[in-house]
């Protein structure tokens, strides 16, 4: 254990660190509490034993300088060297942050026995902290598996309703528009019919990557809609802005060159709806959807593998 000592040593007393070190520990020793301060965020120790009296501020001060530089879950015990019959030192102690007192001239039976306790609370606390990093990625690991597609690692229709309502707001609160468009991959009934369901799935995740590389800023939002449609929320952007992010989308794709004999190009291509709004109180995302859904629509009535933009509403 590495214990921060931390007493006055123009007292007479015989040198703490040396005493601690019999017990197996490793002593930092501090004459001053501005020294102390700098040990202990320099070397993050295990422990702390502290004198009430220094020469440039008293222990209270100390301790209350170390409490604010641990961060939050961390935890040093602080022992102060109180002199006896202080009971006012020991009340002002802990209500410094620190957590015990040892009485000086400190016995060394007494001394090796809270350094053992103390050591077996710091034990305690690393398991106590390993065990909730490992649930918080646990945690992380689930809220990523809630929101994500299983089959092509984009986010999933549960994840993409909440974030709407989100950007929806937020663009609400900065007047901003927001454009979503919805990619469709045309004859997808026939490319399973022909090359079979597994070709599918694999076609679907080489179209969801695709998009994925096409949408780069962090706050834009690829989702997997429902089969074989995946929905682009593009915040901040102009229409133009996203027309050209479609359009990007759409001949990426068609440059995959997966070939499909039923479609008429040959090739696996998608069609992609279009919409922008601004967002009020009472026009609810849904329109923007139900927009996007339209001008999809549209594509597939023209003709296919094309991006139509929504009527100016
Ligand atoms: P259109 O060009 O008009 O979009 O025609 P389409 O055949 O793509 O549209 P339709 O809605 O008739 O068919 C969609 C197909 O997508 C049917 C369904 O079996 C397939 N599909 C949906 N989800 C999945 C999936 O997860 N994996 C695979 N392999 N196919 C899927
Ligand atoms: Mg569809
Ligand atoms: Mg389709």
């Amino acid at each position: 254990m590495k214990i921060l000592v931390v007493e006055d040593c123009r007292s007479n007393r015989p040198q703490l660190g040396q005493r601690v070190e019999r017990f197996g520990s490793t002593a930092l020793p501090a004459e001053r509490g501005g020294d102390a301060i700098a040990l202990f965020a320099e070397h993050h120790p295990d422990l702390v034993l502290l004198d009430v009296a220094l020469p440039d501020m008293d222990g209270f001060a100390v301790a209350r300088r170390i409490r604010a530089l641990e961060k939050s879950g961390e935890r040093t015990p602080i022992i102060f060297l109180t002199s006896p019959g202080n009971d006012a030192d020991i009340e002002r102690g802990i209500a410094a942050g620190g957590d015990d007192y040892l009485n000086l001239p400190i016995n060394d039976i007494v001394l090796g026995a809270k350094i053992r306790a103390m050591h077996r609370l710091v034990l305690m606390r690393a398991s106590l902290l390993a065990v909730t990093r490992k649930l918080d990625a646990a945690n992380q690991e689930l809220v990523r598996i809630s929101s994500s597609d299983g089959l092509t690692g984009v986010a999933n229709r549960r994840y993409f309703d909440d974030a709407i309502s989100v950007e929806w707001r937020r663009a609400r609160r900065h007047s901003n528009s927001i454009v979503m468009m919805i990619c469709d991959v045309d004859h997808f009934k026939s490319y399973n019919d022909t090359y079979g369901h597994q070709a599918g799935d694999d076609c679907l995740r080489k179209v969801a990557t695709a998009i994925r590389q096409h949408t780069e800023r962090p706050s834009d939002i690829v989702a997997r809609f429902g089969g074989e449609e995946f929905a682009v929320v593009l915040p901040e952007t102009t229409i133009g802005g996203a027309l050209t992010v479609a359009e990007k989308i759409r001949l990426a794709i068609r440059a995959l060159d997966i070939p499909h004999a039923s479609a008429p190009s040959g090739f696996v291509t998608v069609s992609i709806g279009i919409a922008s709004a601004a967002p009020g109180f009472d026009n609810p995302p849904d329109d923007l959807i139900q927009a996007a859904g339209k001008a999809l629509e549209r594509a597939k009535h023209e003709g296919r593998d094309r991006v139509c933009r929504a009527d100016a509403a």
